[in-house]
C-alpha cells in the first residue's frame, strides 16, 4: 500500500499530535479513533474488564471467541517469505500460488486471473478466493495482498505481504469443517498491490481493482456486507492506525472486537489515511476497514525496504490481528 508523499503527510499528522501532546493534554482524545462515539464504545466494552485473551468459555450465551494458533500463523509468513521476494511474474510468486493451493485443499476455491498492463509491461495477476459458506445471506470478505514490491531490489516482505498471506492461511484452518451459523466468509489472496514502479491511481492495486469491477458487474458486490483488510500487521510493536479511508461504523466494530478480547491498546491510536486495497470496494459502495500498523520500525523505516524481515515480526501480533478479524465478523453476525 501507500501513498507517494505519505511521509509528508505522517509528519502533517504527527506535528499537530505533538504539539497537543505538550499542550491540552485533555484534547488527546481527539487525536484518538473514536471521539465520536466514545460513550457508544465505553457502552459496548465488557465490565469490569475485557476477557482475557486466554479465555475460552465465556459465561452466558456469549459465544467464546476463536482462538488463533499463533505459532501455526507464524510458521505460515516463515514458508511464505522462504520463497523470496514475490513480485508479479517471478517464479517465488507462482510457487507461492501453488503453497496457497495446497493449503486450501477442501476448501471451494475460485480465482480471479488477468493480465495487467503497467508501466514495466504487462503480468499476469492471480486474485485468489476462498469461500466458506455461512446459514445467514451476505458475505464478508477478509483480504490481504500476496504480492511483494518489485522495485526494491531483495524485499521480501516478511510483514508487508508475508504477514496477511500467512495469518490468512491460518484463518482458513479456523474457517473450514462446519458451516458458519453467520455470514459466509470469503477469504481473498489479492494479487498486484504494489505499484511496479511508483504509487500512482494506475500503477497500484491492480487486483482489487479488477475484483471490485468484476463483483461490480456479475452483481456479487451487492452480497458483501463488509471488506476487511489485513495488510502489515505482523510487527512486533503492533499498532494498528485508523484510517480515515475506512468506514467510521466498521471500525468502531473493530475497536469494539478488539476491546472485548482486551487487545484495544494495539488499536487507533493514531491516524492516518490509507491508500490500500480497500479503496475501489469503498468506492464500490461496500463497508471497509483496512488494519494495518503503518509504523514498521521508528518512522517506519522497515517499510518497503531490505529490513522487512521476519526477525520484525511476532507471532502474537498476528493472533491478535486474526482474533480481532473474527470476533469482527461474529459482531457483524449479529448486527
Ligand atoms: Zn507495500
Amino acid at each position: 500500500m501507500i501513498v507517494p508523499d505519505s511521509r509528508r503527510k505522517w509528519l502533517a499528522a504527527a506535528v499537530p499530535a505533538l504539539l497537543m501532546l505538550m499542550l491540552a493534554p485533555l484534547a488527546l482524545k481527539r487525536l484518538g479513533h473514536l471521539p465520536q462515539t466514545p460513550t457508544a464504545t465505553q457502552a459496548a466494552a465488557p465490565t469490569p474488564s475485557p476477557a482475557p485473551a486466554s479465555a475460552t468459555a465465556v459465561a452466558g450465551s456469549e459465544t467464546p471467541h476463536i482462538k488463533i494458533n499463533a505459532a501455526h500463523a507464524m510458521q505460515y509468513v516463515r514458508e511464505v517469505v522462504a520463497f523470496g521476494p514475490r513480485p508479479i511474474g517471478s517464479e517465488a510468486h507462482r510457487k507461492l500460488e501453488a503453497y496457497l493451493a495446497a493449503h486450501l485443499a477442501g476448501a471451494t476455491v475460485e480465482r480471479d486471473d488477468f493480465t495487467a498492463s503497467t508501466p514495466e509491461g504487462t503480468f499476469p495477476i492471480h486474485n485468489i478466493i476462498a469461500k466458506f459458506p455461512g446459514s445467514k445471506p451476505g458475505v464478508v470478505v477478509i483480504a490481504t495482498h500476496y504480492d511483494t514490491l518489485m522495485s526494491v531490489k531483495n524485499f521480501v516482505g516478511a510483514n508487508d505481504g508475508g504477514s496477511g498471506t500467512g495469518l490468512l492461511v491460518e484463518l482458513a484452518n479456523q474457517l473450514r469443517g462446519a458451516k458458519r451459523s453467520g455470514y459466509s466468509v470469503w477469504l481473498v489472496w489479492l494479487d498486484g498491490e504494489e505499484a511496479v514502479r511508483q504509487w500512482s491511481e494506475t500503477d497500484s492495486l491492480y487486483g482489487s481493482r479488477h475484483l471490485a469491477e468484476r463483483w461490480q458487474k456479475d452483481g456479487t458486490i451487492r452480497q458483501l456486507k463488509a471488506f476487511l483488510l489485513a495488510d502489515m500487521i505482523g510487527d512486533a510493536d503492533l499498532n494498528i492506525d485508523h484510517d480515515q479511508n475506512s468506514t467510521a461504523w466498521l471500525e468502531d466494530l473493530v475497536y469494539e472486537a478488539a476491546s472485548k478480547l482486551g487487545y484495544q491498546s494495539h488499536f487507533f491510536a493514531r491516524g492516518t489515511a490509507v491508500e490500500d486495497d480497500h479503496l475501489p470496494f469503498a468506492k464500490a459502495g461496500v463497508p471497509v476497514a483496512d488494519l494495518i500498523d503503518f509504523d514498521y520500525g521508528y518512522n517506519n523505516v522497515f517499510w518497503h525496504t531490505p529490513q522487512d524481515t521476519l526477525d520484525k515480526l511476532s507471532p502474537k501480533s498476528l493472533a491478535i490481528t486474526g482474533e480481532v478479524l473474527l470476533e469482527t465478523v461474529r459482531l457483524l453476525d449479529q448486527k
